[in-house]
């Protein structure tokens, strides 16, 4: 073997020796990154597992929920009405004007229980129904019907913001007492676990304690809070607020304010007041005026809402306390009426109490089956 074949020789063992070395660096990274990947896609699998299932059951844990407190309601307005029509009762006028008369003393209200019972009527005559026990499948579907005509059927479910235009800004108004400062809590905390930056406004600096009581929901839902001392001027605080959201990059702004009655002028000026200040920072703000209003009230809440729609541009109602009361057919009219959105209910005090509304939701909880009243169990809600 001559010098050049040796050479030729050394060169193909040290270039097999490399390769096998690179092989070898080479199975060796695959295997790691292939379990890697193999503990990646287990942590991915399982986390989606869990995601999945959190995401399946929050809407039944939500249904549940809206169904426990409207358990009142339900006995009010399904059971009284059903009781009528056991036992094989022909439809007739009667019939119809004790139907009429249980829905306004379930709150639905005199206009809109005239437009239901004008409703079941027409639907006697086209579907030709003979046997009371139709009747129940029938109003249900008709108060369906009204409700997702209504403007609440669109409502936002997922909190989105237009995120070409933030911060988005809310007020938030009311009487005294109805759960504005706890449902800013909520809707703060819903906000932010749809992964927005929220950040809230203490524009109630009459009432002594307001302060504190926001600064607690704020730590709750894990928010920024804005504000200043008791007695300062509420428009200063919506001022600061929403300054403070745009320079800190916020999605959402959230100002509270003291309650007040729509006839004291002077408080109505407050608010306008407000209104023009947070306008000087953002040309659209505020965005969204929702309402707050107790559904224990029951018919006095129309008429709070009517008294505020002439004083104010409000985009929204929030229906606090409807569990509990015997009262919740009072969304009825409010969304039927009014042509103004109910957009969230309140069913409970806790931070995770606030719900998008839903008229599926809302018929399905209030009436139950169809045919016999039974409450609808998730399962078969379609
Ligand atoms: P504000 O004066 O309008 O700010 O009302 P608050 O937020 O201080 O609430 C007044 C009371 O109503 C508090 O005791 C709240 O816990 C209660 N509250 C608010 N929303 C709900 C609700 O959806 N359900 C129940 N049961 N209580 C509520
Ligand atoms: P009264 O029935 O006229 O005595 O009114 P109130 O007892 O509700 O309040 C007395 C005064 O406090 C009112 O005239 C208002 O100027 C003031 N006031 C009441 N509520 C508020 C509020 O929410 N914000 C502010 N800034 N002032 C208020
Ligand atoms: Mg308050």
């Amino acid at each position: 073997m001559g010098f050049f074949d040796k050479f030729k020789q050394k060169i193909t063992e040290k270039v097999e020796q490399f390769t096998e070395k690179v092989n070898k660096v080479g199975d060796n990274i695959s295997t790691q990154v292939s379990n890697v990947v193999e503990k990646t896609t287990s942590v991915v699998e399982k986390a989606t597992e869990s995601i999945a299932e959190v995401v399946k059951i929050a809407p039944i844990l939500q249904f549940n929920k809206l169904k426990e407190g409207l358990s009142k309601t339900r006995s009010n307005l399904s059971k009284n009405i059903l009781g009528l029509l056991s036992g094989g009762r022909k439809i007739d006028d009667k019939l119809l004007e004790e139907i009429e008369e249980i829905l306004i003393l379930a709150d639905i209200g005199v206009k809109t229980t005239q437009k239901i019972i004008g409703r079941l009527k027409q639907r006697v005559k086209d579907d030709k129904l003979e046997l009371s026990e139709q009747i129940y499948a029938t109003l249900k579907e008709e108060i369906y019907n009204l409700l997702i005509k209504s403007p609440s059927a669109d409502n936002d479910k997922i909190y989105a913001i237009d995120s070409t235009k933030t911060p988005h800004t809310i007020l938030v108004i009311g009487v005294n007492g109805v759960g504005k400062t706890t449902t800013i809590g909520k809707l703060a905390y819903n906000y932010k676990n749809s992964g927005k930056e929220v950040v809230i406004g203490a524009a109630d600096t009459f009432r002594a304690a307001a302060n504190e009581q926001l600064e607690i929901w704020s730590q709750r839902a894990g928010v920024d809070i804005i504000q200043r001392e008791h007695g300062a001027d509420p428009a200063s605080v919506a001022y600061d607020t929403i300054h403070s959201a745009v320079s800190k990059n916020k999605d959402v702004v959230i100002i509270d304010t003291a309650g007040r009655l729509h006839n004291k002028a002077n408080l109505m000026q407050e608010l306008e007041k407000m209104s023009r200040v947070m306008k000087k920072v953002k040309e659209s703000a505020p965005d969204d005026v929702y309402l707050v209003l107790d559904a224990t009230t029951g018919q006095n809440a129309i008429q709070q809402a009517k008294e505020f729609m002439k004083v104010a541009k409000i985009t929204g109602i929030i229906l606090t306390k409807l569990d509990g009361t015997a009262k919740g057919g009072v969304v009825i009219p409010i969304a039927d009426e009014l042509q103004i959105p109910v957009r969230y209910i309140g069913v409970g005090e806790q931070i995770g109490d606030l719900q998008v509304f839903d008229p599926t939701f809302f018929v399905e909880a209030l009436f139950g089956n169809d045919i016999d009243g039974s409450e609808t169990n998730i399962d078969n809600l379609g």
